[in-house]
């Protein structure tokens, strides 16, 4: 229940739209999908809660967008198709302002990728977003085409599609562990507000990465478990990888005061990125530029896979770095 507007009302009038691709949307107990013949269904949630994943005074529309982007980039780190997503939200309050923002933001970015909202349930409690996404992955000659983090070979290249750093740079700016000026806050603020998921680029490297996950919790961190679900180690040219990194360029954060130390540990262990690390045959370079290129989403090459187990950085001259970069943790 919750106060003002009802509870019906409020999904009616903010979450209630015609479906095209489901069978059944909001209204009835459950929502009914077909996939395609010849497809599986990956399904994947993730949770926004207040205070821990946002600030209680971001605005709405930036919150709709964000709890579809970080699911959308799991389906596009197992190369899948969005189809649909359910939507449980809990909320203090019946804010029409809010609720307004919120599912337009939504809606938006739902629409960018045909991906429909079949259910939910709304409950009044803490502002808590949880969304469960659906999608279509192709199964050819009896195999499932879904990119996996075990697939990693020694030998494969490893790599990061479009800039990392930049999220994390506007969250210490917003916890005033930084002050950055005014057109660098804005652009890297709108990294960690408004994520753009690489639905296209995962699709394209069907076939071609041999491993994949979305960066969520910082490069290093989430190498990591593709190393460890393929049962290989990496080794990482750190000068490669600060140079592609950041919208907002590195002379720029220098001119805020970033040093190269804190640049490099943003960028390899920042966060709230969602861009798609993968890794693929050496013998695939021309087929991952070719479908960067159809994705319209720069990649870059920034290590290789070992059968040596544990991450390796080099640093500018090649040598062995022996700093350690901690990624997110919730419970650490
Ligand atoms: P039930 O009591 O059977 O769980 P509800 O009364 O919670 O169903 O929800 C009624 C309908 O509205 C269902 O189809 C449900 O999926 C949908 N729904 C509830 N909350 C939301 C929401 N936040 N977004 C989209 N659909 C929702
Ligand atoms: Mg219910």
């Amino acid at each position: 229940m919750l106060c003002g507007m009802g509870e019906f009302d409020l999904i009616a009038r903010y979450f209630t739209r015609p479906t095209a691709r489901a069978v059944l949307g909001v209204g009835d107990d459950c929502a009914l999908l077909q996939p395609a013949p010849g497809t599986q269904l990956a399904i994947s949630s993730d949770m926004l809660v207040e205070g821990r994943h946002f600030f209680a005074d971001v605005g709405p529309a930036a919150l709709g967008h964000k709890a579809l982007a970080v699911n959308l980039s799991d389906l596009a780190a197992c190369g899948a198709k969005p189809l649909a997503f359910t939507l449980a939200l809990s909320l203090p309050r019946a804010d029409e302002a809010w609720l307004a923002g919120f599912s337009q933001g939504l809606f938006t970015l739902a629409d960018a990728h045909g991906c429909e909202l079949v259910g939910g349930d709304t409950t009044q409690g803490p502002l808590n977003i949880c969304i469960t996404v659906f999608g279509e992955v192709p199964v050819v000659n009896g195999k499932s085409q879904a990119l996996l983090r075990s697939g990693a070979r020694p030998g494969d290249d490893v790599y990061v599609s479009g800039t990392l750093g930049d999220a994390r740079l506007a969250l210490e700016a917003l916890r005033g562990a930084v002050i950055l000026p005014h057109g660098l806050l804005a652009q890297a603020r709108q990294r960690l507000e408004r994520p753009t998921p690489r639905v296209a680029l995962g699709q394209a490297l069907r076939g071609i990465a041999s491993a994949a996950i979305d960066v969520s919790d910082g490069l290093l961190g989430d190498l990591r478990h593709i190393l460890r679900a393929s049962g290989a180690g990496a080794t990482l040219d750190t000068a490669i990888a600060i140079n592609l990194i950041a919208t907002s360029q590195s002379a720029d954060w220098a001119g805020a005061g970033i040093d190269p130390e804190r640049q490099l540990a943003y960028t390899l262990a920042g966060g709230d990125d969602y861009e798609l690390a993968f890794t693929a045959p050496a013998s695939a370079r021309d087929a991952v530029q070719a479908a960067a290129l159809q994705a319209q989403t720069p990649v870059s090459r920034i290590g290789r896979i070992d059968a040596d187990p544990g991450l390796r950085l080099l640093d500018a001259a090649g040598a062995p770095m022996q700093r350690r970069y901690a990624s997110f943790d919730h419970f650490a």
